[in-house]
């Protein structure tokens, strides 16, 4: 190591930048959050630079550099393009003893400025030592993503009970060895679903030796399939999960994102398919999470839609288990979006309903008179043995034969196939093109865009029944 990093307080210090431009103005930004008294040093500067001096937030002295600017600072940064400047900014900095960084000039400068993520009071800095600053920042964004936004009230909650916990735990075994259960337990849970009071809770508990047992479940949505369509937190959960409890519809490629060490148990829900009962998953959630596991039940899509989060989550709250739901991109929307059907349009759709159709009993309580007179978008969740009956009472209660149809298979997915129709000869659509869950039904003037605006996949399969449709009801 070359470069030793150091973490400097430039509370109310002077730092001097010479050059006015974006680049300056990216590291007049950089050092700005750590509450610098700034000068910038430049014959013009960039019209918002212009506009923050006359906010008052720094100061600038329209001119040349001259060595004496960089007396009194704690750090110096030169930023013009012109490579004398820099050089004589270099100079007159190192002469003094004070640190300078020159833009894209290791030799001249005796600073680097890392790449930073900011979740004070914890702060991470990462340098390649100038290799490679693009790296750099790549290796940030992966930091990033791994540690969130609560970490940094987590750092402030430890620099509040610190003290208290050095007394609890004089002998430094064992203080690390609480640090460690800590760490992993009920207080940065409680910090990350923003409720302070429970962590403070969870924390006198720990202090006093009944340590809650730090587990938990975290109710995660998956999406569709597309590992690119999980959220950050989705991620994360996966990568801090003792235990994963799963769908069948779960794409593999999400599951191969759980933490290596991680029990991945399958708990059923495909169609046909041997499934865990319902009772038997929320057993199991229990059991993991009163062990002090970190459970994540991973289900497709969202977990609170057709998925019977809500139900999961009422047997954890009835036994006093910590958890948190974080939300999926949900089967309509990544469907609507991977088939290129927007499920609203100004010209088309003023709204979208999402509708379950996958058994007899969940078939018997739509309300077909309705969803055949609003001129919605149909978002049809289904057993694909259901489209007949879909078709049927959708004509029925009214709804004109020929309105577009589009079937999303495996939606997102590399296999994923598009067939778009008109609601009457829809089933027979479906049986022709073979159908296979998953799938989902769009159903509304919307659907017969996907031709035009697909960009995923295999382009859509028309069908040749809308003429036939067409000609029957004519
Ligand atoms: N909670 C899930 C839905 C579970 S119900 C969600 O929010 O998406 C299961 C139904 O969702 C399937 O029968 C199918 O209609 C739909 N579905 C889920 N994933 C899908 C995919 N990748 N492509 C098409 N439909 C999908």
């Amino acid at each position: 190591m070359r470069w030793f990093p150091l973490f400097l307080d430039l509370k109310g210090r002077k730092v001097v930048v010479v050059g006015g431009g974006t680049i300056a103005e990216r590291k007049i930004d950089l050092f700005q959050s750590a509450g610098p008294a700034i000068a910038i040093f430049s014959p013009t500067v960039t019209p918002s630079l212009a506009a923050r001096v006359a906010e008052g937030q720094f100061t600038w002295e329209a001119r040349a550099f001259a060595e004496s600017d960089v007396i009194g600072a704690s750090v110096v940064v030169a930023a013009t393009d012109d490579p004398d400047v820099n050089r004589r900014v270099a100079d007159a900095a190192t002469a003094r003893g004070i640190p300078v960084n020159v833009v894209d000039d290791l030799e001249l400068s005796t600073g680097i400025l890392p790449a930073i993520v900011d979740r004070s009071p914890l702060v991470i800095a990462v340098s390649t030592e100038g290799s490679a600053p693009a790296f750099a920042r790549y290796v940030r964004a992966r930091i990033e993503s791994a540690i969130d936004e609560s970490f940094g009230d987590l750092a402030s909650f430890l620099r509040r009970v610190r003290d208290r916990i050095k007394q609890r735990f004089p002998d430094l075994t064992q203080r690390r060895r609480f640090y460690a259960a800590l760490l992993e337990g009920a207080v940065p849970d409680a910090l990350r679903r923003r409720r302070p009071m429970e962590a403070e809770v969870a924390f006198e508990r720990a202090l006093m030796g009944s340590t809650a047992s730090g587990g938990r479940v975290d109710l995660v949505g998956a999406g569709p399939g597309d590992p690119g369509l999980l959220t950050l937190n989705a991620l994360r959960a996966l990568q801090a999960a003792d235990v994963v409890l799963h769908d069948r519809l779960v794409s593999a490629e999400v599951l191969a994102l759980s933490r290596r060490e991680a029990e991945l148990i399958p708990v059923g829900k495909a169609a046909g398919f041997h499934s865990v009962p319902q009772d038997e998953i929320n057993a199991l959630l229990v059991e993991h999470a009163r062990a002090g596991r970190r459970v994540v039940r991973l289900k497709g899509g969202d977990p609170f839609v057709f998925g019977r989060g809500g139900e999961e989550i009422e047997v954890l709250a009835a036994h006093g288990i910590a958890y948190r739901v974080v939300p999926g991109v949900t089967a309509a929307v990544a469907c609507g979006a991977y088939a290129g059907i927007p499920l609203t349009h100004r010209d088309h759709a003023r709204g979208v309903r999402l509708v379950t159709a996958h058994c007899q009993s969940a078939l018997d309580a739509v309300d077909w008179a309705s969803l055949a007179r609003e001129r919605d978008t149909l978002a049809i969740y289904m057993g694909v043995g259901s489209v007949q009956r879909v078709e049927a009472e959708l004509l029925a209660h009214g709804q004109s034969p020929t309105t577009p149809v589009a079937f999303v298979e495996n939606g997102t997915r590399a296999d994923q196939r598009v067939i778009v129709g008109t609601l009457k000869g829809s089933a027979a659509l479906a049986a022709e093109a073979a159908v296979k869950s998953p799938a989902l039904l769009i159903i509304g003037a919307v659907a017969a865009l996907a031709p035009t605006l697909s960009w995923f996949g295999d382009a859509p399969i028309q069908a040749v029944y809308p003429a036939d449709a067409n000609r029957l009801t004519a």
